[in-house]
């Protein structure tokens, strides 16, 4: 083997997988989840790559399966989802109010530009009729200050 380095790119430049619904849910992300290994992980990609400094150039690829939040859920069955009606019906109707499909590439900064032009504050109630975390009101006030900082460059992140 040799010891010249690594020949592969470093985990840190590679495209995060997000099913359509998990965009806006990276946004309202409040460091709760459905387990301690679930939340770690998602913290380590919310907070960790898409909110940390230049978190606006990483880029994310639409899948239609379980992506790289699903990972540790407990609910997750391989690349289903015990859940699987609700998710299919989140996936539908963000992928639709984001004009997302599967193999698309964006990057974080694009994704939140598409967000606040596409979803207004209050449109949560029907985008993410079903989920558990909206009565919370966590995602709302997140997207509202995603709409507050629009005037910031893109390549900025969103206030947190
Ligand atoms: S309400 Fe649910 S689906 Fe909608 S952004 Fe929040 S966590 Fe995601």
């Amino acid at each position: 083997m040799s010891d010249t380095g690594p020949t592969t790119r470093p985990a840190r430049s590679a495209a995060i997988r997000f099913r359509p619904h998990h965009f806006l849910c990276a946004v309202g992300y409040r460091g709760k989840g459905y387990s301690p290994d679930f939340t770690a992980n998602m913290t380590a990609v919310v907070m960790g790559r898409l909110r940390a400094p230049g978190g606006g150039g990483e880029m994310l690829e639409v899948i239609a399966a379980a992506d790289d939040l699903c990972g540790p859920c407990p609910s997750r069955e391989g690349a289903g989802c015990v859940s699987g009606a609700k998710i299919a019906r989140l996936d539908a109707s963000h992928a639709q109010a984001l004009d997302l499909l599967p193999g698309d590439r964006l990057s974080w900064a694009a994704a939140q530009a598409r967000i606040r032009e596409r979803v207004m504050p209050g449109d949560l109630a029907r985008v993410c009729a079903g989920c558990s975390w909206l009565a919370y009101g966590m995602c709302e006030e997140a997207l509202a200050a995603l709409h507050a900082a629009e005037a910031e460059p893109e390549t900025q992140d969103a206030a947190r």
